[in-house]
């Protein structure tokens, strides 16, 4: 600053030398050229000492002189730019220069009484250079008319930019201080590096567990930021993840070639990123909260400004990380209800309405159950609060182990807690997690040496059906509870009665299956397959028939869901099996001519590792030739699945034969089918029903038989009922059919009349 003070007041006695020259000039009328030239070639000299730039403009011709070291400071060389006012005017910032030529303006005419400004000009290079320009008048005559202008340019770019930083700086305290949220503050970090050295590109990420996750990073690109947050930290993961590994820097001068970035490297090189320098963002206690890096585009160690900075960023930072855990600690505290460890009702609103707002947006729906421990207050006052506190922890365990993975469980207060069970498909979901609530809470418990058996009642409503907004759909589901209550309690009840008339139906039916089939009161009858040439018998189809004695026969197609859903799927199966397979032997055995018996198996229970094992033990146990057994199965199961495909060649390698039902309608396999050692593909009955009427239907069954027979498999027809289907599918080569045109599903003692019958409808 001196320095420069010293230049100016040299200069300032010079000019004023100068002015002086002039004026005695002009009082003794005697202006002797030579001298004035002398003067002027002096001071020509003086300037281009300087290592201020100085300009030097003549009011009267308009032309301005720039001294060299002006040029330099803006990057030009000395013959590189005109002498003229315009070089000036397209140098100087647009929205600077009014303001300094009003400046001028100003000190010429003697309004003002010195002349200097502050003001952004180009360089060569594209960046901004700012200036401060001080000037001084030349005047003439008596009326000290000024004819000239001349003046300094320093460069004051460093000064001004640590003013900016500073600025910046204390703004982004002030962000801290306020509490604005954490991820604007976080851009404004990396803002404020980025601006100071240019080129440099900043992020933050914070470290949750062993996790990383994106913190802030406005200039990397997102689809970079995306591929980093969820990272998991390690000795060798890229620059942060190491970093807030190790706790320590560390330096990436080259991403393509350093190891740490191995694995990484692919993701950041297509950005352009270079380099990459971390600081870990250590907390007051020197816990590693998350990392700071620092990116360049170009291979790079860091300067001596640039390491400090470093420093200081991830030190700034970590203020605003530790402000965000403390925080978090203190919301967990609010949103954790201290007894029960579950989530308080604070929690429990905030969120309900973001899960409103999802479902709202995805046209999605979700049960709430409002559960009440039935007689709760009873053991309080009886047994004491230490028991209820006891029973309130208990019942919270385990309506939390009654909820799926995707449910969301509070409790509200006291003895009453809130379940929000997304993801439903319809509306029995939540009546299943009801239900499963109700059996746990149900298991007896100790209290105080006494044994005591809790119980609940729940009420249901649904989001948007019985409410749009988080008080509506409350009442709706207080109101069920008391209804369930009214009833009786230990028990549930939706808030739409319909749908708990609903629910307990199937709940019932659901009961009496499972009685049905651990009590094997389900029956067989079998459809006859044959072949298409000689109308024989070749197979028969087992077909399982429930028929309860109050509710009548029940579909196949319902209860075998409905036992996959209760879980007796694989007790159904084993039943079937043990049964056809018993029946095949003692058929075979009374004489009759052989025929294979075809067993379906559903989809969820062929992918099941224990399908194998027990195809071996019923095959021992019945004595089953395993050529005489064959297992359809829907083309669902048919996937290039390597698991899938193992279970198909483990079947194959007992003997016994596998066909595809329901060909044509599932996924398209084809491509599935090239890897698959199948004996038959079972064309749907959706063909068959109007292949007479729709020739592209046609069209399909026969290309579908001819590819079949391609891949070396044998094609069957099912549900033939016309003669006219049967004739068509003979004259495309199918090889066997089925249908009640041949023969409806009977009973055992049936089909032993249409063995040996031959069977053309
Ligand atoms: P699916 O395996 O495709 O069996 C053929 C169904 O079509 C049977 O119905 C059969 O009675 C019926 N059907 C056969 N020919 C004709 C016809 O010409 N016209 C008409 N309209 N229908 C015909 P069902 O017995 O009601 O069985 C329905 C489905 O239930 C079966 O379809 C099968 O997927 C499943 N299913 C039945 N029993 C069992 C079983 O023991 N285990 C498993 N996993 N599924 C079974
Ligand atoms: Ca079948
Ligand atoms: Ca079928």
């Amino acid at each position: 600053m001196s320095k420069i003070d010293d230049k100016e007041i040299k200069l300032r006695k010079e000019i004023e030398k100068l002015n002086s020259e002039l004026a005695t000039a002009h009082r003794t009328k005697e202006v002797r050229t030579n001298q004035l030239f002398n003067s002027e070639e002096r001071f020509a000299l003086a300037m281009r000492g300087a290592s201020d730039g100085l300009w030097d403009w003549d009011l009267e011709t308009d032309e301005v002189y720039y001294s060299p070291r002006w040029k330099e400071m803006l990057g030009y060389g000395e013959y590189e730019i005109e002498d003229k006012l315009s070089t000036w005017a397209t140098m100087v910032h647009l929205d600077d220069k009014d303001f300094v030529l009003n400046k001028v303006q100003k000190y010429l005419s003697g309004e003002a009484e010195s002349f200097e400004v502050e003001m952004r000009m180009q360089h060569k290079q594209g960046h901004e250079v700012f200036i401060r320009s001080r000037a001084f008048k030349v005047s003439r005559g008596s009326a000290c008319e000024p004819i000239r202008l001349i003046g300094t340019h320093v460069d004051i770019t460093r000064q001004k930019k640590a003013e900016l930083f500073d600025k910046r700086n204390t703004k982004i305290l002030e962000m801290i201080a306020k509490g604005k949220p954490a991820l604007s503050i976080y851009d404004e970090i990396a803002l404020l590096y980025e601006e100071r050295h240019p080129g440099m590109r900043c992020s933050m990420l914070e470290l949750e567990g062993n996790k990383l996750l994106h913190g802030g990073a406005p200039s990397l690109p997102k689809a970079y930021c995306e591929a980093v947050h969820g990272l998991i930290n390690g000795p060798e993961v890229g620059s942060c993840g190491t970093s807030s590994y190790t706790g320590k820097r560390v330096i990436v001068e080259n991403i393509e070639t350093d190891p740490k970035w191995a694995d990484l490297k692919d993701v950041a090189l297509p950005f352009g990123m270079r380099c990459c320098w971390s600081e870990p963002i250590k907390g007051s206690t020197g816990k590693v909260l998350g990392a700071f890096g620092m990116y360049f585009d170009y291979p790079a160690l860091p300067n001596k400004e640039q390491s400090n900075d470093l420093t200081s960023a991830a030190r700034l930072a970590s203020i605003v990380m530790e402000r965000e855990h403390t925080q978090k600690r203190i919301r967990d505290l609010a949103y954790t209800d201290e007894l029960t460890k579950l989530s308080s009702r604070t929690h429990f609103y905030l969120n309900i309405e973001s899960l409103i707002k999802e479902c709202a947006r995805n046209n999605r729906k979700f049960g709430l159950l409002y559960i009440d421990l039935d007689n709760f207050k009873h053991v309080n006052d009886s047994l004491g609060h230490d028991a209820g506190d006891f029973l309130l922890k208990e019942a919270a365990q385990r309506l939390k182990k009654a909820c799926r993975e995707v449910d969301y469980i509070a409790r509200l207060s006291g003895d009453e807690f809130c379940i929000a069970v997304s993801d439903v498909e319809d509306e029995y979901d939540a009546s299943h997690v009801a239900q499963r609530c109700l059996d746990l809470i149900s298991q007896p418990i100790e209290l105080i040496g006494r044994k005591f058996t809790p119980a609940c009642s729940i009420g249901i409503a649904y989001y948007p059906n019985d409410g749009k907004d988080i008080q509506t759909i409350l009442k709706a589901a207080d109101t069920a509870l008391y209804a369930a209550k009214d009833l009786g309690k230990n028990r549930y009840s939706y808030y739409n009665k319909d749908l708990t008339k609903k629910a307990e139906y199937r709940f019932k039916i659901q009961q009496y299956l499972r009685e049905a089939i651990e009590k094997q009161q389900l029956t067989l009858v079998y459809q006859p397959k044959i072949d298409i040439n000689t109308g024989e018998v070749i197979s028969v189809e087992a077909l399982s028939r429930w028929n309860h004695p109050e509710l009548g026969q029940i579909s196949p197609v319902d209860f075998i869901d409905m036992a996959e859903q209760i879980g007796m799927i694989k007790s159904l199966t084993e039943w079937v099996l043990k049964t056809a397979c018993g029946q095949s032997t003692l058929w075979k055995k009374s004489g009759l001519p052989a025929v294979r018996m075809a067993v379906n198996i559903s989809p969820s229970h062929f992918l099941d590792s224990d399908l194998v094992p027990l195809i071996k033990k019923v095959i021992s146990e019945t004595g089953i030739l395993p050529e005489d057994l064959e297992l359809e199965v829907t083309e669902g199961v048919v996937q290039t699945n390597q698991e899938n495909l193992i279970i198909f060649e483990h079947l194959k390698e007992l003997g016994i034969l596998l066909a595809i039902d329901d060909f044509g309608i599932g996924y398209s396999s084809f491509a599935s089918l090239k890897h698959l050692n199948v004996d038959f593909l079972k064309i749907d009955k959706y063909f068959i029903d109007d292949m007479l009427t729709d020739n592209k239907s046609k069209l399909l069954i026969s290309s579908m038989i001819e590819m079949g027979h391609n891949l070396g498999h044998e094609v069957t027809a099912e549900g033939i009922e016309k003669k006219e289907q049967f004739n068509m599918l003979q004259q495309l080569g199918c090889d066997s059919a089925q249908g009640y045109l041949f023969s409806k599903p009977v009973g055992a003692e049936q089909i032993s009349v249409l063995l040996g019958k031959k069977l053309t409808g």
